[in-house]
């Protein structure tokens, strides 16, 4: 297993952690600073300042992308917001090339509408069906690309309104369905957040190997967790075996970053220099 404990090299931040502090370019500036090599950016924050001056801005600190974040939802009330959706992965695939991303998560998507409350149906087989339409559509524009896929499971307690992928296995069920034989094009990104208390995980994370394992995200599952959505735990704060679960990537093979996901009402709230400082230390020490 990687030692953590005497530098970040290997640590990354997906930039949602101080997104209610910083613009992505004050971002990359305050992880420049403290000498972390990689982020995973949002394309809502990329949109913000510009993606041209982001890629420079890369370039320029050296900082490189875990990961981009983020294609998906798939599912539509009708065919043209499902080819909406296809084009819009499309276009974040080409974004994710010109940042220089090792894979576009994707957050799959469920019930369409769901998210402002009112879904266009309830039927979630349909929503799985056409998430694997989705995902078999994008896929072959992203092969052509060379950019890799990563579908992200989500806790279900979202599986109405943003991801109907909610297990490592249902993820890894369609790798094996839209890329036989493992091309590399799609995986898997493990968030331990979402995915930590499956009794299937370590089984699940054996199966993925090094082909699939694209991107690990970690934070904390907090007791009691007040939103569902926005109050993840610093690493530590919580219950999630951190170190068990790394040793299960790493000895899958995986030799990425470890990407820090915190999205946190509690953590927006703070000085994000501190946030980042925290993060830093956290990852030495409980990782
Ligand atoms: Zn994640």
């Amino acid at each position: 297993m990687r030692d953590f404990s005497a530098g970040h090299e290997l640590l990354s931040i997906n930039t949602a952690t101080v997104r209610k502090q910083w613009p992505l370019d004050r971002i990359i500036d305050e992880c420049a600073r403290r000498n972390v090599r990689a982020i995973s950016p949002w394309r809502d924050q990329v949109a913000t300042v510009g993606l041209a001056k982001i890629a420079r801005q890369l370039k320029e600190t050296g900082i490189v992308l875990s990961g981009y974040c983020r294609g998906g939802f798939f599912p539509a009330a009708d065919a043209a917001g499902r080819l909406a959706a296809l084009e819009d992965n499309r276009r974040a695939v080409d974004e994710a090339l010109m940042l220089g991303a090792p894979c576009l998560v994707l957050v799959v998507g469920s019930l369409p509408g769901a998210l402002t409350g009112s879904p266009a149906y309830c039927d979630i087989s349909r929503a799985r069906g056409e998430v694997r339409d989705g995902i078999g559509a994008a896929l072959e524009y992203a092969r052509q690309a060379g950019m890799p896929l990563a579908i992200e499971p989500l806790h279900p307690m979202q599986a109405a309104d943003r991801a109907c992928v909610n297990t490592l296995e249902q993820a890894l069920d369609l790798c094996d369905e839209l890329d036989r034989g493992g091309s590399g094009a799609l995986g898997v990104a493990v968030d331990l957040y979402h995915v930590w208390w499956d009794p299937k995980l370590e089984a699940q994370i054996a199966r993925a190997g090094t082909e699939r394992l694209l991107a690990y995200h970690v934070s904390d599952w907090l007791l009691p967790t007040r939103d569902l959505l926005n109050d993840r735990g610093m690493m530590g704060d919580g219950v999630i075996e951190l170190k068990k679960c790394r040793r299960w990537v790493e000895e899958a093979g995986f030799s990425g970053f470890s990407e820090v996901e915190i999205f946190s009402e509690t953590w927006w709230q703070k000085p994000g220099g501190d946030v980042l400082d925290t993060c830093i230390e956290r990852h030495m020490r409980v990782v």
